[in-house]
């Protein structure tokens, strides 16, 4: 069975390019039937933080990511990761290393004075620990193979291999007994059961070194199967550039709050940057269940693109229900409206969101465009509203009054109806009477269809508005 795992580090917020890490491992879980695991990886204690924890469910929640066990908070292992460094210990496979920090500096000087690569050069991996000092502080470091490669068979990148002399005899515990990260990783997964790791292309480096552990692990007691890799390419800016805060590397928390988007148009959005199934742009989630898998990941870096995103997030508006847009909206509107209460108002948001959502690509497009059926007399007037108010406008608006005020139903076929008559009556379109119409009913020059902006407003409001307007 397929386990996958979610393994961010809680020292910032849920970014964009982890919640895509998130959806690729979530899907392909769901795509196989298999479990859908997340792990907080808090063993940086400085630069982890509640808040940012907090952060990162949240958006997993949003973006409708469920998982199948409660997260492990890798901090919580800490003395499994021991026992584990010291079965390598124990088996040979690691050893302890007394150097000094002040002989690694010295190390280092003198390899980068000789312009070699800075590592450490295994100094203590054949020495009798015996020879150290009595009670000499150590840290405990992996016995990596020094010749021959390492292979890995990406699931996305392919064929990789690195050669052996090139991977370090890097650090399993520190001299105060704390688990190194790269330890902790391997021993995580290992102990949760995952059998594919799907994360960014920034850590296949680390597989490199994860691997060997895996190796002398099944060596040592079996049952250390190595898991599939799939490094994915990271994201970039639409310039090409590392994507940075302008190209919208924020929190997952700002698409919703900041931008009003929805989560399944950003879902849908991640979905397509950096996979394809053949030239189709939208998916339900439950269609991208049932294609996802790893072959299709692209190889090259994706780009961001803000446009594309809010265009499919009008596209899902569009097709979103209109209680829920109404539920979204309120809070927006509220802020910029004091007349607007959700309790009373929200019916009416409701039932104009058919015509609202046509034209909006965000929630905050959808609440300025809901503004004017909820502001007060006297309306205000935008500049185009205004310009459109000349003198003969408004005498029109006097003559649109009288002819309403006379009419019996208060329907759009029957407003319609009337208005068209008029216009015939006058030899003008109907888009003379409508242009002074819909900026003395919203104090706009654009807004949903004038006959929908009546019914909205209703009978007595609409009149009150034109007369506020006519001469
Ligand atoms: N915690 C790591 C990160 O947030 C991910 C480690 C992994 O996926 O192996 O970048």
């Amino acid at each position: 069975p397929v386990v996958t795992r979610f393994a961010p580090s809680p020292t910032g917020f849920l970014h964009i390019g982890g919640a895509r890490t998130a959806l690729f491992n979530w899907l392909y879980a769901r795509h196989f039937g298999g479990k859908a695991l997340l792990r907080i990886e808090d063993t940086d204690r400085a630069r982890s933080t509640q808040e940012a924890i907090d952060a990162i469910l949240d958006g997993l929640n949003w973006l409708g990511f469920d998982y199948d066990e409660a997260p492990v908070f890798q901090s919580a292992q800490a003395e499994r990761h021991a026992e584990v460094a010291h079965k390598l210990l124990d088996a040979g496979f690691a050893y302890k290393c007394f150097a000094t920090a002040e002989e690694l500096e010295a190390m280092r000087a003198e390899q980068r004075a000789n312009k070699q690569p800075m590592r450490y050069d295994g100094r203590w991996r054949d020495r009798d620990p015996a020879e150290a000092p009595e009670g000499a502080p150590y840290v405990v470091r992996l016995k990596t193979p020094t010749s021959g490669e390492t292979v890995i068979e990406d699931a996305v990148q392919g064929r990789v291999k690195v050669k052996n002399v090139e991977i370090d005899d890097y650090i399993l515990l520190r001299s105060d007994g704390t688990p190194t990260y790269m330890l902790a990783v391997v021993v995580d997964d290992h102990d949760m059961g995952v059998t594919h790791v799907i994360r960014g292309d920034d850590h296949l480096n680390n597989a490199f070194r994860q691997l060997p552990i895996y190796k002398a692990m099944q060596e040592i007691e079996g049952g250390w199967e190595e898991p599939v890799y799939a490094h994915i390419p990271l994201i970039h800016g639409a310039d090409g550039a590392k994507l940075s805060k302008r190209h919208g590397a924020m929190g997952v928390d700002a698409y919703r709050d900041e931008l009003g988007l929805l989560p399944e148009a950003v879902v849908n959005y991640l979905l397509r940057l950096g996979w394809g199934h053949g030239d189709q742009e939208f998916f339900t989630i439950d269609e991208a269940i049932e294609v996802f898998d790893l072959p299709a990941v692209g190889k090259s870096a994706s780009r961001f693109d803000f446009k594309k995103l809010a265009s499919m997030n009008g596209q899902y508006i569009r097709e979103a229900d209109d209680a829920r847009l109404a539920q979204l909206t309120a809070p927006r509107i509220a802020k910029l409206e004091p007349a607007f209460g959700a309790d009373k108002h929200i019916a009416l948001l409701t039932q104009a969101m058919p015509s609202l959502k046509a034209r909006a690509k965000d929630l905050d497009e959808l609440a300025a465009g809901a503004l004017f059926l909820f502001r007060q007399r006297p309306l205000p007037m935008d500049e185009k509203a205004e310009k459109l108010l000349t003198e003969d406008a408004r005498a029109l608006l006097g003559k649109i009054s009288e002819k309403l005020k006379a009419g019996s139903d208060w329907t759009s076929e029957q407003l319609e109806t009337e208005l068209k008559a008029m216009a015939e009556e006058r030899e003008l379109g109907l888009g003379k009477l409508a242009q002074p119409l819909r900026a003395a009913l919203t104090g706009q020059a654009t807004s949903p269809g004038i006959f929908d902006v009546l019914v909205l407003l209703g009978r007595e409001e609409s009149l009150a508005r034109i007369d506020a307007q006519a001469t």
